[in-house]
């Protein structure tokens, strides 16, 4: 049997799973999210991919769903965000949204991938509003929407725990979240302009 050389020794029970084909826990998740072995973690997932699908690789079809540009983190590196007050800044209405998940050159999309700026405009229910406007339109279609800055800045606006928020969101169609902003706290620490 193939070996994979691993450096985080915590991670043999994972191994052990991975090489032997069985399904991964919460435990195991945890374990790998702790761990600083990324070539060790590389290694498996290549394993666990490689002898399902071979050299196969597939692609999600997805269509990005940017609902505004309007944004009070204003990172130094973002080209896309806006003040309320700019030119070019802008929230989609959900008339909107619904073309976009409705549109002919979207017919075949898979996954909307629903991401924007932090505007303070917008009420919690906009959010509610948005997920289930893509759902009716699509609901062959997964939704991947709101990066961790995002959900954070939702709860917020909700009022609601982090925990609770993400319940509403699920409840009105969410499935899954992108990785990106995860490191919000830092961007906004050292990125922000003064
Ligand atoms: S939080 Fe996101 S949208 Fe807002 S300024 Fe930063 S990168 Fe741009």
């Amino acid at each position: 049997m193939m070996d994979i050389l691993i450096t985080d020794r915590r991670l043999e029970p994972v191994k052990e799973k991975v090489l032997a084909g069985a399904r991964l826990d919460a435990d195991d998740g945890l374990l790998l999210f702790a761990s600083n072995d990324l070539a060790g973690i590389g290694g498996l997932a290549h394993y666990a991919r490689t002898k399902r699908h071979g050299n196969r690789a597939f692609f999600v079809h997805n269509r990005h769903v940017n609902y505004t540009n309007v944004c009070v983190n204003r990172c130094l590196f973002c080209a896309y965000s806006r003040d309320a007050a700019d030119k070019g800044a802008y929230t989609f209405s959900m008339e909107q949204v619904r073309e976009i998940a409705m549109a002919p050159e979207n017919r075949r999309v898979k996954e909307f991938h629903v991401v924007g700026g932090l505007n303070p405009a917008l009420p919690f229910d906009y959010y509610i509003d948005l997920l289930r406007t893509i759902k009716e339109a699509r609901p062959d279609a997964t939704i991947k929407a709101f990066t961790a800055v995002e959900i954070d800045f939702i709860s917020k606006a909700a009022g609601l725990s982090i925990s609770e928020t993400l319940a509403r969101l699920k409840d009105a169609g969410l499935e899954m979240v992108p990785g990106g902003g995860a490191d919000w706290k830092w961007w906004r620490r050292f990125m922000q302009p003064g």
